[in-house]
């Protein structure tokens, strides 16, 4: 899926354009210098093409003055972008930070539209003419708070953004999509290079792919996969050096891409703040998961008891993810993970038909009825999966769940129909 960024100076409205081309209010839309938000990427769709958004507006470089940042922050976009919105206020002009954007997109070569925002009404537009000075080309004039041409904004977003490649077998297509993904120093690049081996296919050799070059391609099990951002498992160093952020950045923006994520956590450490972050960014995402323990050589009897007492602690809301245990720098069950992946997606991608679903429905309510809440019982009339990969569910009500039977119907589903290694979403629709 190419990667579409936004970028510009704090102010400019970036989070409000973002919000108006998910067409949900999802970005968080105050941008207020030094604060940092989680969510940066966002599956986003346009004219029946699926493009990822990826919002710089949220994050704060720790560089020190202001032109500095947005020029990381630009820096880092276009590292990770296909192609790139710049977004300028029309109504302040062009400003020295502006300029200092412009020289990075220049140098990047990468195809980028020039967005004048805050073009509320047409007397505004005169206002955005001074904007071809930036040398960008036509300033595309909209209101991203009206809504006011952010159409044929997308329209042209879509014409500078690469082709997806041709769909091969599968239903997403291609080779199935995989990020490595954990703190630094947990074995991602030793899991990594284990794993490719002797294995490492030649892109030139694969028929219809255009990989990334950040990525790669790996046989494993008989098929062929794609590791998302390699290069972000190999640039360790520069990162480290840097911001912390743009670590962040890159592992959000893998997952995002990815179908199914390997999260690497250190068996040997207690599991770290760090970890669950990661690991709600997986969830929220709605991506397949398989959990590697690494380092397991360093476990010893102690160790695993402590582990056990975290993962209860810690790993209660992906109980359902496949856990392995290995040890990346010699191989040792290295040979489980393909079929953690293979279980995972296999469950990421089950499709319920409708009446399978209201039988079983049927019956767990006819065994574990809803309590009684204010005199009343809130029955499900009816279910649907509306969603597969990952797996959705609506349910029609007489009224609101509670949350424990909701999280009931989620364990019952589960056992029933094998969502092994992927988060279920289940939406209530209440009759009123
Ligand atoms: P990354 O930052 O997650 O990519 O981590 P690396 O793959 O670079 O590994 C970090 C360090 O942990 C290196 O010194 C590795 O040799 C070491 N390491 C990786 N896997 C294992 C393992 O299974 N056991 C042990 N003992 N060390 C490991």
């Amino acid at each position: 899926v190419p990667v579409l960024a936004v970028v510009g100076r704090p102010n400019v409205g970036k989070s409000t354009l973002v919000n108006r081309i998910l067409g949900r209010r999802e970005a968080v839309v105050e941008d207020i210098p030094g604060v940092t938000r989680d969510r940066v990427s966002y599956d986003a769709e346009w004219g029946g093409r699926a493009f990822t958004l990826v919002d710089t507006g949220g994050w704060d470089p720790d560089a020190r003055g202001m032109a500095e940042r947005i020029k990381v922050q630009a820096e880092v976009a276009v590292s990770l972008a296909d192609a790139v919105l710049f977004v300028v206020d029309a109504t302040v002009g062009i400003t020295d930070a502006d300029e200092a954007v412009v020289r990075v997109l220049r140098k990047s070569g990468k195809p980028v539209l020039l967005v004048a925002n805050k073009v509320d009404d047409e007397r505004r537009e005169a206002e955005a003419y001074g904007l071809w000075n930036l040398g960008l080309g036509e300033p595309h004039v909209v209101s991203a708070l009206h809504g006011r041409g952010s159409g044929d904004l997308l329209d042209a977003a879509l014409e500078i953004l690469p082709e997806p490649p041709e769909a091969g077998p599968g239903e997403l297509g291609g080779p199935r999509r995989i990020a490595i993904v954990g703190r630094p120093n947990v074995g991602k690049s030793s899991l990594l290079n284990q794993l490719a081996g002797e294995e490492r296919v030649v892109v030139d050799n694969v028929a219809g792919t255009t990989v990334d070059p950040v990525d790669e391609l790996i046989d494993l099990g008989g098929q062929t996969w794609r590791f998302i951002d390699t290069a972000g498992i190999r640039k360790r160093v520069k990162e480290a050096s840097g911001h912390e952020y743009y670590a962040w950045l890159r592992t959000s923006t893998a997952i995002e891409r990815a179908e199914v994520c390997v999260l690497v956590l250190a068996g040997n450490e207690s599991i770290a703040e760090q970890d669950m972050r990661i690991l709600q960014e997986v969830r929220e995402a709605g991506k397949a998961l398989v959990i590697a323990f690494n380092k397991w050589d360093l476990v010893d009897a102690e160790r695993r008891y402590y582990l056990d007492r975290e993962i209860e602690r810690d790993l209660v809301q992906v109980q359902w993810a496949p856990r392995i245990n290995i040890t990346a720098r010699t191989g040792w069950h290295i040979d489980r993970i393909v079929p953690a992946l293979d279980r995972a997606i296999e469950g990421w991608e089950t499709r319920v038909s409708t009446g399978a679903l209201n039988a079983f429905l049927g019956r767990i309510v006819a065994e574990h009825p809803h309590p009684v809440r204010g005199g009343k019982q809130p029955r499900i009339l009816f279910g649907s999966q509306v969603q597969s990969a990952p797996p959705v569910f609506k349910l029609f009500t007489t009224g609101r769940l509670d949350q424990g039977y909701e999280r009931f119907v989620e364990r019952r589903l589960r056992e029933e129909f094998g969502f092994v290694g992927t988060p279920i979403e289940i939406k209530v629709q209440a009759r009123e």
